[in-house]
């Protein structure tokens, strides 16, 4: 048995923010600041490198750093375990997701944590999350092999898939959730894995896809919604995919006017999406007269997907094909248990 290799990776957030003592705004620290702070990071059982992006606050996350930190991954796959991105919680549920799709044959664990006090402050929670998540990274089965082998979140005692989960809590130290999908594991004294769930790809060889297309447009729904402004709005657009942000299973006005702006859309071969705005349930148009009418025009369901894996897997689905029905097929089916068959 060799001692297991990990990679750290920063890109920012909340975990490694220090108060600035003019403003008292929250400002990013370097990577080895956080590392003072954790000396127990030397004394761990496992080989630890380092690797620093430009630190950022995870709201001015954009593809273009998917695709860096997938990259780093692919690059140094052979080199290491296990990988452990330090990351800022608001988008870290997009970024996870995104990677999941972008690295396609994981065998190995890729564990985003961060953490919603500073590491400096007295109590902060992004102690407990690095040093799990490091241990999660490095820990394998009886036969030597990963335990984890996809892209995962890990805070506060619990392992959530990457692509089933949400930023769920501003405030809360439990600030990550899947509630359409049971966590991974969680930490008490041992970590209990929820072996029946995990995730295992059939194909072995990892496969990196760098190309993502952010040509989607979402429209979040409400009472009251003006279909005038929505023709105007998306009348000359180049969108490719449109989300629906719908109600409950997937429900949308029956009201004519909205119904042909909905199907101009199609006309033009952009995609329409379904995707609910509630969090815990699916998408299952038919159900309902008010989904009905949105399948037969051709809108496609997002079944029980997050809205955020909905989002980086059109983007990764309209990088990777230019054929529509294409995107639409695999959206619908699941590619990397991030949706309910
Ligand atoms: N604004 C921070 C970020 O996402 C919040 C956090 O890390 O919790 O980068």
């Amino acid at each position: 048995m060799h001692s297991k290799k990990i990679l750290l990776v920063y890109t920012g957030g909340t975990i490694g923010m220090m108060q600035d003592l003019n403003s008292g705004d929250l400002k990013p620290l370097d990577f080895n600041q956080i590392v003072k702070y954790i000396p127990e990071l030397s004394r761990f059982p496992v080989n630890i490198d380092a690797y620093t992006f430009p630190p950022i606050d995870s709201s001015n996350i954009a593809p273009d750093v998917w695709v860096n930190v997938a990259q780093l991954i692919f690059e140094k796959y052979n080199l290491y375990d296990g990988f452990v991105i330090l990351h800022g919680t608001d988008t870290i549920a997009y970024t996870a997701s995104a990677l999941s799709f972008m690295l396609e044959n994981l065998t190995k664990p890729v564990i985003l944590t961060g953490s919603q006090l500073p590491i400096g402050v007295l109590r902060t929670d992004g102690k407990e999350n690095i040093i799990t998540a490091i241990q999660i990274a490095a820990d394998t089965d009886s036969n030597e092999m990963p335990v984890i082998q996809e892209v995962a979140i890990y805070f506060e005692y619990k392992l959530f898939r990457g692509n089933r989960s949400i930023k769920f809590s501003a405030n809360h130290f439990d600030a990550i959730q899947s509630p359409n999908f049971p966590p991974l594991a969680e930490a008490g004294i041992d970590i209990e894995y929820n072996y029946n769930v995990l995730y295992r790809s059939e194909n072995k060889t990892l496969q990196l896809s760098k190309n993502l297309d952010n040509s989607i447009a979402v429209v979040h729904l409400f009472p009251g919604i003006s279909v005038e402004m929505l023709e105007k709005q998306f009348s000359d657009i180049h969108c490719k995919a449109l989300i629906l942000r719908t109600f409950g299973s997937g429900n949308a006005p029956t009201d004519e006017k909205f119904l042909k702006w909905v199907e101009n859309l199609i006309k033009r071969n952009i995609i329409v999406a379904n995707v609910t705005q509630c969090l815990q349930g699916s998408v299952q148009m038919g159900k309902y007269e008010t989904s009905k009418y949105l399948k037969e025009l051709g809108v496609i369901g997002a079944g029980d997907m997050t809205f955020e894996a909905s989002i980086t897997k059109l983007m990764y689905l309209l990088g990777k094909y230019d054929d529509i029905n294409k995107v639409k097929n695999l959206f619908v089916k699941n590619l990397r248990g991030e949706r309910s068959e």
